[in-house]
């Protein structure tokens, strides 16, 4: 195996773990490397973890460097659907997903405004049509290797539906959606299951692991990725050679403000994903002409706002606003969006810009509940906003009245005017909060929705949530809210679960400069690289579905590759 003894799979609490960045600049000249493998995995998340294994089983030697203390990255805190299309268990059941309709599905979300059924490739790039056809040819034979060597069993989700399967492009409606075998029933905890399975077979399987090792430099011979040097949490830097190939998967720019800042097109808070997700591909590519693209969107969700700010680690995405007697608010107190929405296009409505005023007006909502889904909605689960007592309800705003209700919301919200350009409520929140609750309280009643058509699609009851039963009811998703206290509010905003652009990449996962040429022996895949999702998020499990594609990919042609012998790859004596 790997030259050199690792680091143990977890530092011990008294060093520090988080390496600070250095400069990016490639390293050509001689530094005998710590340890030499065939291939180099840079990331041990959602797609680290996979590539790693795919090319160990190709029998490769493999390290995997890992910046955190501890392996998982934003994968850990997934509910860990992966969104296989047609898969091994659809066929079984003959469930029908055929590749032309695959693809018209995802063009057609991907790229709403150029999507055309006649065009060669839908409307999408040459480049995004050619990443959606790898999707469809090596998602399900990555997931069924997985599978069959024990490192991410998997159980089908026949009923759960895609996002928009009321679309007549979406000839697989259902049945797309895997979860890792042992993850409990509500998914919820299906990121730690997948992480610690992968990373057992990781370990059973002889890949050399460490983490604390942030990559900061490529390590170039003769125009060729041979290596990359990383820092330690002393402080030290070691160089790591790679026989045959790099593959990067670290992840998104979430908790880079600046990036941030300069290349997504909304103003987030911040986001879900690991905190260790800095954008460091982005740095580290930049000097060998890596090409960009989809730097403008991010896979999204509404988050507490908070938490966001506070960047707690623990952040999670609220995928499903649970509640019937629940609605989500703007400054004025008008009920501004269908809280059903599935989360990624939820997520949306707070980033409308007011052009005539010159803000964002529901960059931070108000949901507002009453003790009718306290009692009967709470959850500690995907981040809901609802939660049972004895949990964490620091975010939770309390009042026996709405008058009550709106001076406590004002008071929190005066704790965060500094990050929201001073948002206060108006004066005439109240009334116009009765007024939005008596309306809504009608189309509760009726079981239909006038203003959003809350509970109209399918997604949407997919995520409503806990609510009390109530048999014979036309709408599950509604309740009328209660005419008196207690109430309850939370502050909510727009986040990311993590970006989605990157360098690209080719349908095998190498990365390409500016003339559209392979860097060679340079990989990517996951949210360090360009998605050709675009906008879209096609269903639940579209991130890790296709990450787990790529990662195959890439151990498959990275295994191709010649085996470069040099100097500078030498293991040093010590
Ligand atoms: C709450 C939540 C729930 C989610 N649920 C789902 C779901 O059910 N289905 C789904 O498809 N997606 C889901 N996602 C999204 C999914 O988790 C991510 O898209 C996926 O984990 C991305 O994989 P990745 O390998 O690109 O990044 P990550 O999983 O974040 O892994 C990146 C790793 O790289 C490491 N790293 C960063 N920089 C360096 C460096 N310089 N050197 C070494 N290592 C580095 C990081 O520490 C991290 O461990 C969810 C996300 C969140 C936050």
């Amino acid at each position: 195996m790997v030259a050199a003894t690792p680091t143990p799979r977890t530092a011990p609490d008294a060093v520090p773990t988080r390496p600070a960045r250095e400069s990016a600049a490639p390293a050509t000249g001689e530094l005998p490397a710590d340890a030499v493998a065939d291939v180099i995995v840079v990331g041990g998340g959602g797609g680290g973890l996979p590539a790693a294994l795919y090319s160990r089983w190709l029998g490769n030697e493999v390290l995997l460097l890992e910046k955190a203390p501890e392996l998982g990255g934003t994968a850990k805190k997934a509910a860990f659907w992966y969104w296989v299309p047609n898969n091994v268990p659809m066929r079984a059941l003959g469930l029908v997903d055929e590749e032309p309709d695959f693809l018209r599905y995802v063009a057609r979300l991907a790229r709403p405004t150029s999507y055309d059924p006649a065009s060669p490739t839908l409307g999408l790039s040459q480049w995004e049509y050619d990443m959606c056809r790898a999707i469809y040819e090596s998602a399900s034979p990555a997931a069924e290797l997985l599978a069959e060597k024990g490192a991410l069993e998997y159980r089908h989700c026949p009923d759960v539906v895609d996002y928009w399967s009321e679309l007549p492009e979406d000839k697989a409606p259902t049945g797309r959606v895997l979860v890792p075998r042992g993850a409990r029933d509500t998914m919820s905890d299906g990121g730690a299951v997948g992480v610690a399975s992968m990373a057992a077979a990781a370990e059973r399987d002889g890949v050399d692991i460490r983490v604390s090792h942030r990559v900061q430099r490529l390590v170039l011979a003769d125009g060729a990725v041979v290596g990359v040097e990383a820092t330690t949490a002393d402080g030290r830097t070691r160089r790591f050679g790679a026989r045959k190939a790099v593959v990067f998967a670290t992840g998104g720019f979430t908790h880079d403000l600046d990036l941030r800042r300069n290349f997504l097109h909304t103003p987030v808070y911040g986001g879900c994903a690991a905190l260790t997700n800095e954008g460091d591909f982005l740095a580290i590519a930049g000097p060998v002409g890596a090409q960009l693209r989809n730097m403008n969107y991010a896979w999204m969700c509404p988050v507490p706002l908070e938490r966001a700010v506070s960047r707690d680690p623990a952040l999670s995405g609220m995928f499903s606003v649970a509640g019937d007697s629940t609605i989500f608010v703007d400054k004025t107190g008008r009920r501004v969006v269908n809280e059903k929405l599935q989360y990624n296009e939820l997520a949306q409505k707070f980033f409308s810009y007011d052009g005539a005023n010159g803000e964002y007006p529901y960059l931070v909502l108000v949901q507002i509940w009453d003790q009718r889904s306290q009692d009967h909605s709470a959850s500690d689960e995907y981040g809901r906003q609802i939660v049972p007592p004895g949990t964490d309800d620091s975010h939770v705003i309390r009042g026996d009245t709405l008058e009550a209700l709106a001076d406590a919301v004002a008071d929190r919200l005066s704790r965060y005017a500094q990050l929201t350009g001073g948002l206060t409520l108006d004066p005439g929140f109240v009334p116009t909060l009765r007024q939005s609750i008596a309306r809504f309280n009608g189309f509760a009643e009726r079981g239909v929705d006038e203003d959003f058509h809350r509970g109209e699609k399918p997604v949407q009851l997919l995520f409503n949530g806990p609510v009390k039963d109530e048999p014979g009811r036309a709408n599950p998703t509604m309740w009328p809210m209660s005419s008196s206290g207690p109430y309850y509010a939370s502050l909510i905003t727009g986040g990311t679960l993590d970006t989605k652009g990157g360098p690209r990449t080719n349908t095998d996962a190498q990365v390409l400069d500016d003339t559209g040429t392979p860097i060679t022996g340079l990989y990517g895949v996951g949210n360090c690289v360009a998605s050709p999702s675009a906008q879209a998020y096609w269903a639940g499990g579209a991130t890790l579905g296709p990450i787990i594609a790529f990662a195959y990919r890439a151990a498959q042609a990275a295994d191709r590759e010649p085996v470069r012998e040099s100097h500078q790859l030498t293991p040093s004596a010590s």
